[in-house]
């Protein structure tokens, strides 16, 4: 399905050809370290059901255990993985990278889709304990970004439509908006892509990035109009910096592909 967007996406050149990597031997040690590294928080468990805090503290150690995968120019490039997905798409410069590797607590992760030949390629993440995976984060090339050819910018066009209409998989959509820009032109059309597989029941969540930036009013404000704009979808402030909205993010995630959720 064609996905026409009026202006341009991603930064760089595609690269036609698909890479995979095992996963990472260092995992284990991963996850062990963001068990111990979480905070113990006193959480007030209901019998036998884990607290709010448990839960956060969860999900933020599963979420550590994110590795890279592949790196796919077009769909049908991307490995068939069978387990739950969950896409982040934003504008460039966003704050996408940075939300990825903060929830992840990876300094790097995200920033490998910055390398020269896969800015333009959806890059998968493993995500599981105990080495074995259990979900998958897709983060798809950015958008927006000017200086891009137009051939590049339909190219891309038509892998992230394609993506996110098709992709069986999908159990959630997270969309970094930075709230000082608000919803742009590119961000609309990518919400008209997405909202009838929302309706359907797609998790669709509105992270607004670098919310360090804005006043309380500034951000009560961003929150209200997003609200509207989101059709349906949750909407929460985000700032990697300050570290807000970070563990609820995580604790989303781990709902949308856990089942006890
Ligand atoms: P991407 O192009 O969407 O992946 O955006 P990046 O993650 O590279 O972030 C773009 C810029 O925003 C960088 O200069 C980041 O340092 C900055 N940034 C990202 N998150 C935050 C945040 O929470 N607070 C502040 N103040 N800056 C941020």
């Amino acid at each position: 399905m064609a996905f026409h967007l009026p202006r341009g996406p991603g930064k760089g050149h595609a690269n036609p050809s698909t890479m995979t990597q095992p996963p990472s031997p260092a995992r284990a040690d991963a996850a062990t370290a963001a068990a111990s590294s979480a905070a113990a928080s006193p959480g007030t468990p209901a019998a036998g059901a884990p607290g709010t805090a448990e839960r956060r503290r969860q999900a933020l150690g599963w979420l550590h255990t994110a590795h890279f995968l592949s790196s796919a120019p077009q769909l049908e490039h991307l490995p068939p993985l069978g387990l739950p997905e969950i896409a982040f798409v934003g504008r460039s410069n966003a704050g996408k990278s940075t939300a990825i590797n903060t929830l992840t607590q990876q300094k790097r992760l995200a920033f490998a889709s910055k390398t020269p030949g896969r800015t333009q390629h959806i890059n998968l993440f493993g995500v599981g304990k105990g080495q074995v995976d259990d979900a998958v984060l897709a983060d798809l090339p950015g958008y927006g970004y000017a200086a891009v050819p137009r051939e590049a910018k339909l190219r891309w066009q038509r892998v992230m439509g394609n993506y996110l209409v098709t992709r069986e998989a999908l159990s959630g959509v997270v969309l970094m908006v930075d709230p000082r820009l608000g919803l742009t032109e590119l961000d609309e059309v990518l919400l008209e892509v997405i909202r009838p597989r929302v309706e359907e029941g797609l998790n669709f969540l509105v992270l607004l990035t670098k919310a360090d930036k804005l006043t309380r009013s500034e951000a009560a404000k961003a929150l209200s109009i997003a609200r509207l704009q989101a059709g349906g979808g949750e909407v929460r402030l985000f700032s990697a910096l300050k570290r807000q909205g970070v563990e609820e993010a995580a604790e989303t995630l781990w709902r949308w592909t856990h089942a006890e959720g």
